[in-house]
């Protein structure tokens, strides 16, 4: 089921998210409900403050569905590893319309539960590591205007506030 995305502003996005006690049929629904979301978004990555569900989980797949063995799903996950930094142009899925220059880390190993309740870890590098680790961050109540500085995120939060003011976010 596609589930709407809720936008910067709204509370579940910018509190940190618990973790998830067992991996029950709801916790199922709730992961296959993301991907489908992600897809038809579409996007290469979904944390589940995203649906509103305030819980520690995140799905990426940097091939949108392309590639069956490319969707990662974490369930609790932590950064094992992390190194080095990439700037690179980022957005998000709850901050449609905007983009900014963020500062990442280059490389990053998350270690976490899947579907089945396995711990799997995985290395990510380039946009991978990016994709983490804006994912892990949402998990964390952090969205990517958060990292920026001064008179960039002044810019997008005045007119984020303006848009929500017209009605129109
Ligand atoms: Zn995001």
């Amino acid at each position: 089921m596609l589930r709407p995305i809720v936008r910067y502003g709204d509370r579940v996005l910018h509190e940190a998210a618990r973790p998830v006690d067992a991996i029950t049929a709801e916790i199922e629904t709730i992961v296959k409900d993301m991907v489908e979301t992600m897809y038809a978004a579409p996007g290469i990555g979904l944390a589940a403050p995203q649906i509103g569900v305030p819980l520690r989980i995140f799905v990426v797949d940097l091939s949108v569905g392309r590639d069956p063995a490319g969707l990662i799903t974490m369930i609790n996950p932590v950064f094992v590893e992390r190194d080095g930094m990439q700037l690179e142009e980022e957005g998000c899925l709850s901050i449609p319309g905007f983009n900014a220059t963020v500062a990442r880390p280059q490389r990053v190993v998350v270690s976490g539960l899947d579907l089945a309740g396995q711990t799997h870890a995985v290395e990510g590098t380039g946009l991978l590591a990016r994709a983490f680790q804006h994912e892990m961050d949402h998990l964390d109540g952090r969205l990517f205007v958060d990292r920026l500085r001064g008179i960039k995120r002044d810019m997008i939060v005045r007119k984020i506030r303006k848009l929500t003011r017209a009605g129109e976010w």
